[in-house]
């Protein structure tokens, strides 16, 4: 896409910090880090998001993941690492090419907010759990 930010740094069109590439990923600092050494996996292909990203590319993503998170721990010794993806504007999607969050973590650092949790009375699981599984047998 060639009015896309990503896509022009995953290809090297615009330089940028990069900890690691392959023919599939391009391993990137995140210009507005939320911890020091915050890094991005982004794909070389276009994908808006994990929705429509192919098995492939999916399972390339995920070994680069893999890869950046134990080099993570290795050169930082942070205590913790989180691995996140946002899917769509609602869910905190800001760039609209799939990208994947690898944020060294540290004890008190209280950069992200975790989640209310609602009790199992609360909420009806089972309708939408088997409403996913369905979904799940009509895939290829
Ligand atoms: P999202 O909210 O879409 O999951 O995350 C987008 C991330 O991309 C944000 O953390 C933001 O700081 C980062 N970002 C946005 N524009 C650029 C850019 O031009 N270069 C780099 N390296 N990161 C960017
Ligand atoms: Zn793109």
């Amino acid at each position: 896409m060639s009015d896309c930010i990503f896509c022009k740094l995953a290809n090297g069109e615009i330089p940028t910090e990069t900890a690691y590439e392959n023919d599939y990923v391009r391993v990137i600092a995140d210009a507005n880090p939320a911890n020091v050494g915050h890094l991005l996996v982004i794909t070389k292909k276009h994908t808006a998001n994990m929705t429509e990203l192919d098995e492939e590319t999916a399972a390339e993503v995920m070994k680069a993941v893999r890869k950046t998170v134990i080099a993570m721990k290795t050169a930082l010794k942070p205590d913790g690492i989180n691995v996140i993806q946002n899917n769509g504007e609602a869910a905190g999607q800001t760039v609209m090419h799939f990208h994947m969050h690898v944020i060294p973590r540290y004890y008190g650092d209280g950069i992200l907010p975790t989640w209310r949790q609602l009790h199992p009375e609360q909420v009806e699981t089972h309708a939408a759990v088997a409403a996913i599984a369905a979904a799940l047998q009509e895939q290829k």
